[in-house]
């Protein structure tokens, strides 16, 4: 797919110049370079900026606000040669702690008395389509890297505490010297067809009317071809004959990479899985453009940002290819 790459979260050619990161004295120049500036997430909130929330709300390093991290920073790499950090400050404590902490959308913004007043912690999922493809880029990474971080504390050998190393690459057992590795977690996302229809699903709890392509994690000794058509037939009992891979997406809600593939239905009937979805559907293309249009009472569309609404808006555009 030849705009593969214009997807949200797609990918803005950042130097992440891991070369440097089992370098510490190499890190510590960097750190100290004058455009070297800081990103801080809290509890999985990137610090975002400007009113509209719709930038990295950068920080100098050595800032107040990054005196909250109990652990070294992630190095990110290098924005036109400007060094870019993460630090994660999940320790700091806002004067109003929110109940919608944790949510699959929580639209509270926490301010940060020592930041500049435009500067809030804010839901990711709020802010991705606005960022600049370079900001999206380094935001996602620092948001999946410091969420691993967080879960991944201890050695999954013997137990032991780990300690960051390769500039927060890695994490490295003092215990019994295993070396950890961040996680990515293959899924594949599907844009299957029938002539002019394209078969969609909604998840039990989405807003009413929602539906989305189906989707499911690869499980270890898996193809992705053979995962998507595993998943299809567990969740919609239907059997794909030819699949392609169309466009990838980093997706870090926690740390998914998204596989996004079509593939070509084989029969029409539908039977679902109620364990695994409430619904699935057949939308034909004109049906399609009213939900993202907004018009059709019945639908509404994927999220915007979501590879699935990039997937299926290049679907009615006939942009595929
Ligand atoms: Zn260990």
């Amino acid at each position: 797919m030849r705009i593969a790459e214009t997807v949200t979260f797609g990918g803005s050619g950042l130097d992440r110049a891991a070369e440097r990161r089992g370098k510490p004295e190499e890190l510590a120049r960097l750190a100290a370079d004058p455009g070297a500036r800081a990103l801080a997430l809290w509890r999985g909130k990137p610090m975002l900026a400007g009113e509209e929330r719709d930038r990295a709300g950068w920080l100098p390093m050595g800032h107040a606000v990054l005196e909250a991290a109990d652990e070294a920073p992630v190095f990110l790499g290098l924005d036109e040669g400007a060094p870019c950090f993460a630090y994660d400050i999940s320790d700091w404590e806002p004067e109003e702690m929110p109940d919608t902490l944790g949510a699959f959308f929580d639209p509270s913004q926490q301010a940060h008395p020592d930041a500049p007043s435009d500067h809030r912690f804010a839901e990711l999922r709020g802010a991705m389509t606005r960022l600049t493809p370079r900001d999206a880029e380094l935001v996602a990474t620092a948001k999946a890297i410091t969420g691993w971080h967080q879960t991944h504390g201890y050695c999954a050998r013997c137990g032991a505490r780990t300690e960051v190393a390769m500039a927060g690459w890695q994490r490295d057992c003092p215990e019994c010297h295993a070396h950890h590795f961040p996680r990515t977690d293959p899924v594949v996302i599907m844009l299957i067809t029938r002539g002019n229809k394209v078969l969609v699903g909604r998840s039990p709890g989405w807003p009413e009317g929602m539906y989305s392509l189906l989707a499911g994690f690869v499980e270890p000794g898996e193809t992705i071809e053979a995962a998507v058509r595993r998943e299809v037939f567990e969740e919609a009992g239907i059997t794909v004959g030819a699949v392609e891979y169309l466009a990838s997406q980093p997706w870090p809600f926690p740390s998914s990479l998204m596989f996004g593939c079509c593939g070509e239905a084989l029969n029409d009937d539908i039977t679902i899985d109620p364990d695994e979805i409430e619904n699935a559907i057949w939308v034909t293309r004109e049906e399609m453009q009213d939900v993202f249009a907004g018009t059709s009472t019945r639908l509404k569309p994927a999220r915007k940002g979501a590879i699935a609404h990039f997937l299926i808006w290049n679907w009615m555009a006939d942009r595929l290819d």
